[in-house]
């Protein structure tokens, strides 16, 4: 009995240290995957749920490994969040969606707006508001379109000074979202306290909308505070009509979702905008 647990302790510590050890392969192979241009910024549409316009694109990343290989975000951004590899990852995002979205056409004389996730590291910087400023002066893009999508986790532990900054970039015009809303912890009156213009409903209460009442009570709620705050209300993660036709009815303003599309390349997307229709 005391071989076998020994035998199960170096087991044990020897997948502790495969583990440790791919890990810190992974932390390494991102910091140059950061450095080398193996990051993409991919878009996908957001629509306009009344008339059916493209509104605009959220960037979301993914790692072209070796030139090959594609890793969804899930796989690299909580140990990028973990080793603080966030910021610079988020930097870079930033400044490629800011340069992709000032090159895309207008639609239909309405300018397309463009959506970056940022994470709580990064609005604890104290040079955050300047780095974003920076980056639309250099890339051109107006203020107006742009709009940072923040978790309600990410804001709920954030002092003053970091909402300081965002109440700095909202004055420039920048839009502020409050992404995956309904999954944290907000109360009223601090949504009334942020400085906010779009809440984002989280796709776990999308997803069961047409046959789970809870969850379409949930949404209804979500897009009444909304209308009563004066926010823009967004579904994400929207796959069917039904879906649609549900969210239409509640007068949700926008969506997106593989019902239109997922998110798609650089090139892709600017075909999209342009012609309106996926590749
Ligand atoms: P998120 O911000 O909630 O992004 C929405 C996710 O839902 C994306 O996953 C998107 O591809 C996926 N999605 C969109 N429509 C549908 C649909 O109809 N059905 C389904 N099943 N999924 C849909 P993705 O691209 O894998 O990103 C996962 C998460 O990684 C994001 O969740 C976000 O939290 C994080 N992330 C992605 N890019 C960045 C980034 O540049 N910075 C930071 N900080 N986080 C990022
Ligand atoms: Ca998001
Ligand atoms: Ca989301
Ligand atoms: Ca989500």
């Amino acid at each position: 009995a005391k071989r076998e647990g020994r035998g199960r302790y170096h087991y044990f510590s020897q997948d502790l240290t495969h583990a440790a050890r791919a890990r810190l392969e992974l932390e390494s192979a991102l910091r140059s995957a950061i450095e080398n241009g193996e990051l993409r910024a991919y878009f996908q549409p957001q629509i306009d749920i009344r008339s059916g316009h493209l509104v605009g694109a959220e960037a979301l990343v993914r790692w072209h490994k070796n030139g090959d290989r594609v890793i969804a975000p899930d796989a690299f951004i909580p140990l990028a969040e973990e080793t603080g590899l966030i910021v610079p990852l988020g930097e870079w995002m930033l400044r490629e969606a800011c340069h992709q979205a000032s090159s895309w056409p207008a639609r239909r004389g309405n300018p397309l707006g463009v959506a970056v996730n940022v994470a709580a590291a990064q609005i604890r910087r104290a040079d955050f508001a300047d780095m974003v400023l920076g980056i639309l002066a250099g890339s051109g893009l107006p203020p107006e379109r742009l709009e940072l999508e923040l978790t309600e986790s990410s804001l709920q532990g954030e002092e003053d000074a970091g909402l300081a900054q965002l109440a700095r970039l909202r004055d420039a015009g920048v839009r502020i979202a409050i992404d995956d809303f309904g999954t944290g912890y907000s109360s009223l009156a601090y949504l009334k306290r942020l400085p906010l213009d779009v809440l984002k409903i989280d796709r776990s209460f999308v997803e069961h909308v047409v046959n789970r009442r809870d969850d379409r009570e949930i949404v209804t709620a979500i897009v009444q505070i909304g209308r009563t705050l004066g926010f823009k209300v967004i579904a994400e993660g929207v796959e069917t009509q039904a879906q649609l036709d549900i969210l239409d009815g509640l007068a949700c303003d926008l969506y997106q979702g593989y019902l239109c599309s997922k998110p798609l390349p650089a090139e892709d997307f600017m075909a999209f905008a342009k012609h309106g229709t996926a590749l």
